[in-house]
């Protein structure tokens, strides 16, 4: 899956090609990818047709584009979804999904092998805390949003996220802190990798319970979560220059640059003890048993 720095590379390439176009045609060339729009794809492509695109928005690993008939054109990239932004005449892709003609004579296509992912169709309604729903500079000043992203919380990136009520929603919860950051109800856009790169940062295990952090503590934490994900945009925001724009969940930048996370047995940049791995949620978490020990109380 793509994490939200890779998918803030996509907002900030719709944002550069495809916002202030207008919709001229649609295509839909496979029905998986459009699954999600019930309607059927004729009415997805009917509420496309004719529409402007107002901005591209982002929160957490949601992504949308909001249009002037005051629906969002939601897109999942999924495993393997990809937007191109391609100039007409530019052969099909393999697999080509959808295609939305533009009014500047580029086209707008969404690429999915596996087609996990897809697009939808739907009005926004408002935020919940009437604030913007843009996550990142430069997104729209419209509090409105998709109604699938009205329960997700805000992520570390966005301007708008209120930090101190998050420290204290935090330090509220009986749980351990990784279950915390990985819950997309109380901060969005943390992936597996993010966590654990913060937590070996801020040198906590990830069982440490919630309510015993200070609001130092955690305060510190979500700042490196934030610098994490920082750092990895700064890496891997190369590709807006081109008319095109790509995700495919790769970070190449992480895997050279990353402390804990995957470095099963490698020595820990800061003290050289083995990284260790162990099961968690059904996935894996990596941490360094001399920097992040085990808490006497601990939240599994
Ligand atoms: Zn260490």
């Amino acid at each position: 899956m793509p994490e939200l720095p890779e998918v803030e590379v996509v907002r900030r390439g719709l944002d550069a090609h495809v916002v202030g176009r207008t919709i001229t045609d649609v295509a839909v060339l496979h029905p998986r990818p459009v699954r999600r729009h019930l309607a059927g794809p004729l009415d997805f492509a009917g509420r496309l047709a004719g529409a402007r695109v107002d901005a591209a928005v982002r929160r957490g690993k949601y992504l949308w584009l909001q249009l002037d008939t005051g629906d969002a054109l939601s897109a999942h990239l999924g495993m393997s979804g990809q937007m191109l932004v391609q100039r007409p005449g530019a052969p099909d892709e393999r697999h080509l999904r959808v295609r939305l003609d533009l009014d500047d004579g580029a086209q707008l296509r969404f690429v999915d092998q596996r087609m996990f992912g897809g697009l939808l169709v739907a009005p926004l309604v408002p935020t919940p805390d009437g604030l913007p729903a843009g996550a990142a500079a430069g997104g729209p000043s419209d509090p409105l949003l998709p109604p699938e992203v009205a329960h997700v919380a805000r992520d570390p990136l966005d301007p708008h996220l209120d930090l101190e009520r998050l420290v204290e929603r935090l330090r509220a919860r009986r749980t351990g802190v990784k279950r915390a950051l990985l819950d997309q109800t109380l901060v969005s856009g943390v992936g597996n990798i993010y966590a654990d790169e913060a937590l070996w940062r801020s040198r906590l295990h990830f069982a440490r319970p919630t309510d015993g952090l200070t609001r130092p503590v955690v305060r510190r934490l979500l700042a490196d979560v934030a610098a994490v994900m920082e750092e990895a945009l700064a890496q891997g925001g190369t590709s807006f220059d081109r008319l095109y724009v790509n995700v495919n969940g790769a970070s190449g930048y992480f895997d050279r640059s990353l402390a804990a996370y995957g470095q099963e047995g490698e020595p820990c940049p800061r003290c050289g003890a083995p990284v260790t791995r162990e099961a968690f949620m059904n996935r894996s978490s990596y941490r360094c048993p001399r920097c992040q020990p085990v808490p006497r109380r601990a939240r599994w």
